[in-house]
């Protein structure tokens, strides 16, 4: 996995489930310090993370 800002593969993966059963992947990148997600191969945005997160807490 290589950072697609800088292109460096010093980059850091972590899996999460979400409350629902989402398994998603955080990836941060420690040259260039951009941090990213993906669900299922897709970039999807730390909103769409966030929003799951409270959809499931109430
Ligand atoms: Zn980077």
């Amino acid at each position: 996995m290589n950072c697609p800002t800088c292109s460096q593969p010093d980059v850091i993966e972590i899996e999460h489930v979400l409350p629902d059963g989402t398994q998603v992947y955080f990836f941060a990148c420690h040259n260039c310090e951009e941090k990213w997600w993906n669900r299922d191969g897709e970039d999807i945005d730390i909103s769409q993370v966030l929003e799951i997160v409270r959809q499931h807490r109430a």
